[in-house]
């Protein structure tokens, strides 16, 4: 049955749960494509399946094999595959059964072992839940970071990594179909393969594309995501199924498109100005151009973006991170208030 809220209990902007985006093709859909609220895909062929993803934590991946299970009826689950090392899209790993082969490139695979573990996360959201009843910015910052980690349960999440890794241009074979998984990465995060469906025209886009929500780029160059999209688009797919928001066509990328390019000049142009990241993320978020991407949601993402497009690509630390989530909820905790 389609959810009409949010984990967090918000409207919900699209039906979430099981859609059918095309014959065999399915997409597992968490509205609004906010923060942890990211989508996985199944592939059924005949007597063998392909998961595309897991989710933030094992009682929503429980429940989400719970609704496809008649469809696994047929086809039982032979692989899931991890898109990239966020802990949104592998951390429910381990509740698939063992003979379930776990496939990941092998830069993915790498960074799940060095991402921050779930005891991280737990750490953050009750620093958060202690924090966010403190008058003035400390506590608005901490109280929208907890509205945004308290829907997630990671108390006692086992971490299961990939079983074999797999090359870009590998092609498996899903019941009798093709299924290729591409690495366009890395960008968004250190690894961001996607996986397409050639005989239906689908590609599971992972988080190189948000519907209706700001993209968040932790590990950069924006020219990699830039290139990323125009090698979606070259695929010619009918559908293209995000990592965070509704299934879409082409002209979803292209404005994420022109969001990147927007971003990566107006960066350049705040920087010649001699303004800071936080000056130069506050300065765009508040321009003009920026009401073209207004119907998005977090533009405090913005925050994150900037001082990506700023420093060299690498991987974060964890603490890093961290710091990085903070800022960005205290330039949200502003826009929210109107400041
Ligand atoms: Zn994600």
């Amino acid at each position: 049955m389609a959810t009409v809220a949010t984990l967090a209990g918000a409207p919900a902007r699209f039906p979430g749960g099981l859609r059918e985006v095309a014959p065999r093709t399915w997409a597992w859909l968490q509205p609004n494509g906010g923060l942890g609220e990211s989508n996985a895909g199944l592939i059924l062929g005949d007597g063998a399946s392909l998961l595309v993803d897991t989710l933030w934590d094992e009682r929503l991946t429980r429940r989400m094999l719970g609704e496809l299970a008649p469809l696994l009826a047929e086809a039982p689950l032979r692989h899931a595959l991890v898109t990239h090392p966020d802990g949104d899209h592998w951390w429910g790993n381990a509740v698939l059964d063992a003979g379930v082969e776990l496939l990941a490139t092998a830069a993915c695979d790498r960074a799940m072992r060095t991402e921050a573990p779930p005891r991280v996360l737990n750490a953050m959201a009750a620093a958060a839940g202690a924090l966010r009843h403190v008058p003035g910015r400390v506590g608005a910052t901490a109280a929208r970071l907890h509205g945004q980690l308290a829907p997630f349960h990671w108390r006692g999440v086992r971490l299961r990594y990939a079983d074999r890794t797999v090359e870009d241009g590998a092609t498996l074979d899903v019941g009798g179909r093709p299924v290729r998984l591409l690495d366009l990465g890395p960008t968004h995060s250190p690894a961001d393969a996607v996986v397409h469906v050639p005989d239906e025209g689908v590609v599971f886009s992972a988080d190189l594309l948000f519907v209706g929500v700001t993209p968040i780029m932790w590990h950069g160059p924006v020219e990699t995501w830039l290139a990323a999209l125009e090698a979606l688009l070259a695929l010619d797919a009918g559908v293209y199924v995000p990592g965070h928001g509704p299934p879409c066509g082409r002209a979803e990328i292209e404005q994420l498109a022109a969001y990147w390019r927007w971003l990566r000049d107006g960066v350049a142009a705040q920087r010649a100005a001699g303004r800071s990241v936080g000056e130069a993320a506050r300065a765009l978020v508040r321009s003009p151009e920026q009401r073209a991407f207004a119907g998005w949601l977090n533009p405090e993402r913005i925050l994150v973006n900037v001082a990506t497009i700023c420093r060299a690509p690498g991987e974060l630390s964890p603490p890093a991170r961290a710091r990085l989530l903070v800022q960005m909820n205290a330039l949200g905790a502003e826009l929210a208030a109107g400041r």
